[in-house]
């Protein structure tokens, strides 16, 4: 590990102005900072300590009945927040079912977010894939039980957090403040795919802070499900992450639908060709299996993950069902 500075910025102004160098480096919680800085992945010339900035503490209630949420929160606080257990409960899921009880009270909102890929190739030192400057995604060919099946490459990563999916799906947003200027950023539309950016798996320039995650007030008769399966109950990220949002009109009529997949794609994916297919009719299992079918059928698994198109239709309908108050079978 090279020596570095640790800098404890004086205002959120400040802390934007220090990473607008692209040596040095944000650390919330730290604990993906700390795992790359020891893999020697990264090798910042400082660190920049966002922990102490009061802007990106604490939950509150938006006006429009909405929730801002702090980029600084810990996972467990959202696990455990009453009203987001209530009215967003996906999130509330999500980050109940992340990681460890340890790393939930370590580990923040915006770090979760902006956490490093955990493929085995990428997280080497030795070796030099597509993402790191070489000339070759080793998934391909390679150990690919843990890649994409969506998203088309050519870095099959897929993205780790299990807050992403769920936010996606209730319509999340992220407060953003840079040296200059500030942007707010639908986080559907914040991750980048390898295509674009093969360095990056998000659209954050350098001096760029995520402040806060907006969500819009939930839709009349909205429910939400997060489920993952994993291969351990104690610590794991997801083999395949689904979040769903219906808001329910009369009859088990679903008005509006969304539904994001976490693990099957470098981006969190997701599925307009599902939410069209439970948008306007009954929910009932056939329909659900249809959405199921639908989200899936452009999957291209490789050699050793096709498991995770079936592992993703079972949540899916699962999800669907449960977000409708229908028993899965
Ligand atoms: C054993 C283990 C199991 C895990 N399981 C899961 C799991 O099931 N699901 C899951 O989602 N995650 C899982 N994780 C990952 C963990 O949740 C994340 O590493 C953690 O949430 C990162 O948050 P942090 O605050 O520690 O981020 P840091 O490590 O401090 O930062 C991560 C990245 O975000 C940047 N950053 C942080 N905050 C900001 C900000 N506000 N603005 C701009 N940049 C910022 C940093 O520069 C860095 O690039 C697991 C981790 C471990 C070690």
């Amino acid at each position: 590990m090279n020596s570095f500075e640790l800098i404890t910025p004086a205002s959120l102004a400040h802390a934007a102005t220090l990473l607008e160098d692209g040596g040095r480096i944000a650390i919330a919680g730290g604990v993906d900072v700390v795992d790359l800085l020891k893999l020697n992945l990264i090798a910042p010339t400082a660190i920049v300590d966002l922990s102490g900035l009061a802007e990106l503490q604490g939950i509150q209630a938006r006006p429009d009945g909405g929730l801002r949420i702090g980029a600084l929160t810990r996972l467990a606080e959202v696990g455990e927040h009453p009203q987001i257990r209530e009215r967003f409960t996906a999130v509330s899921m999500a980050a109940a079912e992340a990681a460890t009880p340890q790393i939930r009270n370590l580990g923040t909102v915006g770090g979760n977010l902006l956490q490093r890929p955990r493929c085995w190739y990428f997280r080497n030192p030795d070796i030099r894939c597509l993402k790191k400057g070489g000339d070759k995604c080793y998934a391909l060919g390679g150990l690919n039980r843990y890649h994409s099946i969506l998203g088309g490459g050519p870095s099959f990563i897929v993205h780790p957090s299990s807050l992403a999916p769920a936010l996606i799906a209730l319509g999340g947003s992220a407060r953003i403040v840079g040296p200059q200027s500030e942007r707010t950023v639908a986080l559907e539309k914040f991750f980048a795919l390898p295509a674009v950016n093969l360095a990056a798996e998000n659209t954050l320039k350098p001096g760029e802070v995520i402040v806060e995650i907006n969500l819009p007030a939930p839709p009349r008769g909205a429910r939400s499900v997060y489920l993952e399966v994993r291969e351990k109950q104690s610590f794991d990220w997801a083999l395949v992450s689904v979040a769903v949002m219906l808001a329910m009109g009369p009859g088990s009529t679903v008005q509006d639908a969304r539904i994001v997949m976490g693990a099957v794609a470098p981006i969190p994916w997701r599925s307009p060709e599902a939410e069209a297919i439970l948008k306007g009719g009954a929910l009932d299992r056939k329909r659900a299996d249809l959405a199921a079918e639908a989200a899936l059928k452009h999957a291209q698994p490789m050699s050793d993950n096709a498991y995770k198109v079936t592992i993703a239709k079972v949540l899916i309908r699962r999800a669907a069902l449960c977000a409708a108050g229908i028993e899965a079978a």
